[in-house]
């Protein structure tokens, strides 16, 4: 027997799930948001925790304006999270370095940050900085490492608290998280709506529904009639004792936690749905870090974990309405913690349909479409 529907249902309670329901309840819209088990895989929980600019969409103009703004959006949705939630975030917004060692990998990415440029014009601006300039300013940098690009936008926030601060304001502002609710099944009701079959048995009513399920989302968006298939791609990371001593610099590869610990990370594999760290990766990341700061060579690890980024097929987000079933969106990215201020208002203003609502075409799901018929 189907309860009462609520209003808006979202599907997955990650940081995208939460930020668009978040943005919901700010709208006054009555939301429950449906979260999967402790066994799913959850990148919001494994995350390095970057607030992003340098490189994002040097390819794709749409993803460099999103991200520029959503940069932007940081400081004030912070403020309002910490608020609602009394959660501190540990927002760092000060600069960051994308450190190189290989000299080709340096040029590459230059001449990315470049084409960057081009699409945001005076709303970006990038450093190129040599190698003995980068040690000048921080002497700790190690002799391995051949120069940075640096944009004085990027930052750092706790990832982990920005995931608990999100569950506390959304369940603040009378928002209902269900745990341990996952959705099996998707149909449309007679009469409007949907009727969502969770995997214990239950059944739930819902007017409209947001599938926000990470890499549990191409089950349930292939019932609705959604062309989008999500893929995981494996990073690992690794986290040190904590340090007396603040690291001087932020990269987009190191970066100390507000606790004290430095977190390196960043590999990038395609193992399917796997999210196990490996000796190789654990190695590799060790003598990266050890190049970049000789100093961190007498630091203790304490941990290393994977974990499986939510992959759409060109990586960029997917923000789409189901033309089937009138009241389906699907929503997917990388970079949610990143896009979180952007998701928890121009995002929920689209999904809200307000007449402000920005126009998100260039992200809908018909690029893949398109692309599969070329
Ligand atoms: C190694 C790594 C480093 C990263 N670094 C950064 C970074 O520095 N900066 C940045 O901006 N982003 C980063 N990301 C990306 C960021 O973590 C993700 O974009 C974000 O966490 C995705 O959130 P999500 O809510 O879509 O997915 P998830 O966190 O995976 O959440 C999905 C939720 O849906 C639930 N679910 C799944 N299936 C169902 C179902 N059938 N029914 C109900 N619920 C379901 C799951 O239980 C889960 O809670 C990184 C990711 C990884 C893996």
């Amino acid at each position: 027997m189907a309860t009462r529907p609520s209003e808006i249902t979202i599907i997955g309670g990650g940081v995208v799930g939460l930020s668009v329901a978040l943005g919901l309840l700010q709208a006054r819209r009555r939301v429950t948001v449906l979260d999967g088990s402790d066994g799913d895989f959850r990148a919001s929980q494994g995350n390095f925790g970057l607030v992003w600019l340098q490189g994002k969409g040097a390819d794709f103009a749409p993803y460099a304006d999103w991200t520029r703004d959503a940069v932007a959006a940081w400081p004030g949705f912070a403020a309002m999270l910490e608020e609602l939630s009394g959660t501190g975030l540990a927002l760092d917004q000060s600069g960051g370095f994308e450190v190189f060692t290989d000299r080709a990998e340096l040029e590459d990415f230059s001449a990315a940050l470049e084409r960057q440029q081009a699409h945001l014009g005076n709303r970006f601006s990038h450093e190129i900085v040599a190698a003995d300039d980068l040690r000048r300013m921080h002497p700790g940098i190690g002799p391995g490492v051949v120069g940075a690009t640096f944009c004085a936008l990027d930052g750092h926030v706790n990832p982990l608290r920005l995931l608990r601060a999100l569950r506390s304001a959304v369940s603040a502002l009378g928002g209902r998280i269900l745990s341990g609710a996952q959705v099996s099944d998707i149909a449309a009701a007679t009469g409007g709506g949907f009727d969502l079959s969770l995997r214990d048995g239950r059944r739930l009513g819902a007017e409209r529904v947001v599938l926000c399920a990470g890499l549990g989302t191409t089950p349930l968006a292939t019932q609705l009639g959604f062309v989008t298939r999500v893929r995981p791609q494996r990073g690992e990371l690794l986290i040190t004792e904590r340090l007396a001593d603040r690291l001087p610099f932020l990269s987009s590869t190191i970066r100390q936690v507000d606790e004290g610990g430095v977190q390196i990370g960043g590999t990038k594999a395609d193992v399917g749905p796997d999210d196990s760290e490996t000796l190789g990766m654990m190695a590799t990341l060790a003598r990266h870090a050890v190049t970049v700061f000789p100093a961190l060579a007498d630091v203790r690890v304490v941990r290393a974990w994977g974990a499986l980024r939510v992959m759409s097929p060109d990586g960029y987000p997917v923000y789409a309405r189901s033309p089937r079933h009138p009241g389906a969106y699907l929503v997917t990215c990388h970079s949610g913690v990143t896009l979180a201020p952007l998701h928890a208002t121009a995002l929920a203003e689209w999904i809200d349909e307000t007449s402000n609502a920005p126009d998100l075409e260039a992200f809908d799901e018909n690029r893949f479409a398109l692309s599969d018929a070329a």
